[in-house]
């Protein structure tokens, strides 16, 4: 039977369905619709006229948000699967935009407030190797592209002295706003922007992620530990291998750990079956 929602109620429920898959929660729409639930609700939301939004939907009980039929709630094509799902049918560059369709001007988490561009990613959708950074810095906040700063010119010599183009690697972020004075981010605001992360990863697919520095180890292992201890091996994530190095910032204050970090690119170079350069 159709839904007939008020137009408040109904953009309250699709606020909460968002932010519910934001978190990775795609389970929620499994029952049928029960007449009585949404008989009640409507009811509720005509009562009550000058409630937010926000608040109408957080004292819905979880039995009523289960009950909602999902394809009155959905009414948007975008809400009718669940991304990974549809980004699944796409080729990677339309599915990489359609995740930042997704992020839109994104107000998820308080990094919002300072930044002058989100940077998404960069490079080749569909690249063998993928590095993975902490956050976008005053360069990268200007111009909406990751390590394109002093970092990222050194991030640029690392790769092409594995024999790559920038352009055929991919770049991204934990989180994808710039911190406050180039700060780490907060526990609130990685986990918040890093499931758009994992998607980036789960669509290029790339066959060896690089981590660059603590903050993305910590965030693709799901744990935090001291870098010393990540370096050196291959880690597993995602069905991806994962290399381990410093990130270019922390080279650029201590380039005598340049000769360590290289140590960990030829790691990735030998995953990925490229010519290691021979020892003079
Ligand atoms: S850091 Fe990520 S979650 Fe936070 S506002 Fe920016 S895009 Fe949204």
């Amino acid at each position: 039977m159709p839904l007939d929602l008020d137009p408040a109620t109904r953009e309250a429920l699709l606020t909460r369905v968002r932010f519910c898959r934001d978190l990775g929660l795609t389970e929620l729409y499994r029952r049928s619709v029960d007449p009585a639930i949404l008989a009640q609700l409507t009811t509720d939301s005509q009562e009550a006229p000058g409630q937010s939004q926000n608040a109408g939907v957080s004292g819905l009980g979880s039995e009523t948000r289960e009950s909602i039929d999902q394809k009155q709630l959905l009414g948007t094509p975008s809400f009718q699967q669940p991304l990974g799902e549809r980004v699944g049918d796409h080729e990677p560059a339309a599915a990489l935009q359609l995740i930042r369709d997704e992020i839109g001007e994104c107000t998820r988490c308080p990094l919002h407030q300072g930044r002058n561009k989100i940077v998404f990613g960069d490079g080749d959708p569909a690249a063998r190797l993928m590095f993975v950074g902490e956050g976008p810095g005053a360069d990268e906040d200007a111009q909406g592209l990751p390590f394109v700063g002093k970092a990222g010119q050194l991030l640029n010599n690392m790769i092409a002295a594995m024999g790559l183009k920038r352009e055929e690697v991919y770049i991204a972020n934990v989180v994808k706003c710039r911190p406050p004075g180039n700060r780490v981010p907060e526990q609130i605001e990685g986990d918040t922007c890093a499931p758009f992360l994992f998607r980036q990863i789960d669509v290029v697919r790339p066959q060896v992620l690089v981590a660059l520095g603590a903050t993305a180890a910590t965030w693709l292992l799901g744990a935090r530990q001291p870098l010393a201890g990540l370096r050196g091996r291959v880690h597993s994530v995602r069905g991806t291998q994962l290399i381990v190095t410093y990130h270019p910032a922390y080279l650029l204050r201590d380039p005598r750990q340049k000769k360590e970090a290289w140590a960990d690119l030829q790691i990735a170079m030998k995953e990925l079956g490229l010519k290691l350069p021979s020892k003079g």
